[in-house]
């Protein structure tokens, strides 16, 4: 341990610093978080279908019980997929990048590329967007929009973010998965939002009266408030994929100006969602779709049109560590 003139440890000090020790507690507060998605789903469920439309099949009004049917099988559905996209974007894979992968043309290059990188004597220019992305955390190389994910401890393949509705790292392979759970619950707090309207001013009125009142009342305010807030993050989302383009992407700094990944929002929407119209809304990616996304992550060279095989005649060689904009490749 180095000492410091104020006579505390670097390792004491770094130790408050380290953000990263954090990650740990985001972990099992995730499963909390879990439950927690699960409770909230139920009970919206349970105010708006066993409590308020259940009880409307008994009506003898036949347009009553056609409507309740009806409003019954359309909330149920909406729930099953909300339901089912939340539980993939949860267990799926998000995409993670092979020890023993690189950007080269073969083992050799790879081998005297990370020798040279470990020297520590040259370094990759940051601005060049094929510049081979070498993770220091994982000592593994990485592809192009691949980043290290500091709360599951390893690189993801097109990260979009960590989150701690899911548990999970949102990726490659499972942000279709996240995007339409995102769907599915505005939709589902929406629909709650609307079918619950009555209820809400009979509660205001005191018409509302029993030990469902509390729930149908506390649903009712739930939904409008998820409404907005997932209508919003859905919003930033479609803007993203207009772009082509990750949550982190969105704030890096030295974003590459027009963006290259950008193909436009037909393409880059079914790079998400798949060419298939019919599987659109499902949280799922057939085999081929899959080995295809891989594949445009894991390709050898750049995925972004902009050459051919890197190589290390292709970039600059700097030896001055302090070169603005320069750093070893991360
Ligand atoms: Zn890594």
């Amino acid at each position: 341990m180095m000492s410091q003139p104020c006579g505390t440890t670097l390792s004491s000090t770094s130790k408050w610093l380290n953000i990263f020790q954090y990650c740990r507690f985001l972990r099992i507060l995730g499963h909390v978080m879990v439950l927690l998605v699960l409770a909230l789903v139920g009970s919206i469920y349970t105010a708006v279908v066993p409590l308020t439309f259940v009880p409307l099949l008994l009506s003898k009004n036949v347009f009553v019980v056609l409507g309740s049917v009806i409003v019954i099988v359309v909330f149920t559905t909406v729930t099953v997929m909300c339901l089912w996209s939340y539980l993939a974007t949860v267990v799926l894979d998000p995409g993670r990048v092979a020890p023993d992968w690189h950007p080269f043309a073969d083992e050799q290059h790879a081998r005297a590329e990370l020798e040279r990188l470990s020297y520590m004597t040259y370094y990759y220019d940051r601005r060049d967007p094929r510049r081979p992305r070498f993770c220091k955390r994982c000592q593994t190389w990485k592809p192009q929009r691949a980043h290290h994910c500091s709360i599951t401890g390893r690189c993801v393949l097109k990260m979009d973010h960590w989150c701690i509705w899911v548990v999970n790292c949102v990726g490659l392979l499972n942000y279709k998965a996240f995007l339409l759970f995102i769907f599915y619950a505005m939709m589902g707090c929406a629909l709650a939002m609307l079918l619950l309207l009555k209820s809400m001013i009979d509660f205001f009125n005191n018409r509302l009266r029993g030990p469902s009142a509390p729930l149908i009342f506390v649903v009712s305010i739930f939904s409008f408030a998820f409404t907005l807030s997932l209508a919003g993050f859905l919003a930033m989302h479609l803007q993203l994929i207009a772009a082509n383009c990750t949550t982190i992407e969105m704030y890096e700094k030295d974003r590459l100006h027009p963006w290259p990944y950008n193909k436009g929002f037909r393409r880059n929407f079914e790079e998400v969602f798949g060419r298939n119209k019919l599987r659109w809304l499902l949280p799922l990616y057939t085999e081929a779709e899959k080995r295809q996304l891989l594949e445009s992550c894991l390709g050898k060279g750049p995925q972004i049109g902009l050459g051919g095989q890197w190589g290390a005649a292709a970039l600059p060689m700097l030896s001055h560590p302090a070169t603005p904009f320069l750093s070893t490749a991360v």
